[in-house]
């Protein structure tokens, strides 16, 4: 297929980017570089430069590459940020769909595989978490998403030949198990970069965000989904879209792990010395994130391969260890 990869310089998008072209599809990449880096674009892809509000620009080029689908990764991406600008996160991550619905609209395709996230369920009622729970955000961040899923769900039944899939991501982490591509955010405040950083001595230490909350070791609990097995599940997703189909899927591994364990694996990992501090709570962090990821491997067969954290941390750290300094060193 040909496939537009709206975000693929970023973290997720750029090993989106890889796997759909080893899988066979033409990529055609936009990204307005505001996050993302343009040395993580494969150089197989077709790289554009535009914002996603560009809308005529969106619809050319969706029209001359004869897209068949469009993969959208392209959002601001930070809980706390998104509650300190909030018009940001409306703006971009709502107004940035839209206007890629509009010039797709524009141009006849059909189709298109959304990166939404478990934040938009809030505070669980209970865990694991199914698709059919209550999704009230608890967030900026979560509520763009959720509008997202909505303006999706509404575009579905207004056009018959319109088909989406909305992935709930849970913590997306490792890199491309090659080495060849890797997590560079900035500024970076994802628990496994952070602890790695603080590995290499980049960092000074990592604190932990609370320890007094109701799971066994005190500190919260999230189910860390390996970045290829997630761009797997795309790829899954978009291949068996149907004209009219509107579907929704929870995207982890099914158990969780705690911050602790998350650290005590990276110190095996890497046998290098982190240091860690205790500090208060992080507002906005529900205790226990996990999901229930059945729907997707009954529905599409998906299941994650990456499923113990050692692994996933070991391909983290491949990169990390020879990239201290991230993209462009
Ligand atoms: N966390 C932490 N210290 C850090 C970064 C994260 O204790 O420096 C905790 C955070 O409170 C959460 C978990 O690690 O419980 C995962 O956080 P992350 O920011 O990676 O992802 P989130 O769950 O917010 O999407």
């Amino acid at each position: 297929m040909n496939v537009m990869v709206a975000g693929g310089a970023g973290y997720i998008g750029s090993h989106a980017v890889k796997q759909l072209i080893e899988a066979g599809h033409r990529v055609i990449v936009v990204d307005n570089l505001y996050r993302g880096h343009a040395e993580a674009v494969d150089p197989r892809a077709e790289f554009h430069e535009v914002d996603l509000a560009a809308t005529d620009v969106l619809a050319g080029l969706l029209r001359d590459c004869a897209i068949d689908c469009a993969m959208h990764f392209a959002a601001l991406a930070y809980v706390g940020e998104s509650v300190t600008e909030p018009l940001a996160y409306y703006d971009n991550n709502i107004g940035g769909t839209l206007s890629m619905l509009k010039a797709m609209h524009a141009a006849g395709v059909k189709r298109m595989v959304f990166s939404s996230t478990c934040a938009t369920y809030g505070e669980p009622e209970q865990t694991p978490i199914v698709e059919t729970m209550r999704q009230e955000p608890i967030n900026p961040y979560g509520w763009s998403k959720w509008c997202v899923e909505r303006i999706l769900t509404d575009c579905g039944a207004a056009n018959k030949g319109f088909s989406f899939v909305s992935l709930r991501y849970f913590n997306v982490a490792g890199t491309a198990a090659d080495g060849s591509l890797g997590e560079d955010h900035d500024p970076e405040t994802h628990l496994i970069p952070v602890v790695l950083l603080a590995a290499l001595g980049q960092r000074e230490k990592v604190t932990v965000f609370g320890t007094d909350y109701p799971t066994p070791d005190g500190t919260c609990i999230r189910d860390y989904i390996h970045v290829e097995d997630l761009c797997a599940a795309h790829i899954r997703a978009m291949e068996v879209l149907q004209p009219g189909d509107t579907r929704f899927y929870n995207l982890g591994i099914g158990r969780g792990y705690s911050v602790k364990e998350v650290i005590d694996s990276a110190r095996r990992v890497t046998r290098r010395d982190i240091r860690v501090d205790y500090g208060d709570r992080r507002p906005g962090d529900p205790a226990i994130l996990f999901a229930n990821a059945d729907k997707i491997r009954r529905e599409l067969g998906w299941s994650a391969k990456y499923t113990k954290i050692d692994d996933i941390v070991a391909t983290a750290w491949n990169w990390f260890a020879k990239h201290p300094r991230g993209y462009g060193e």
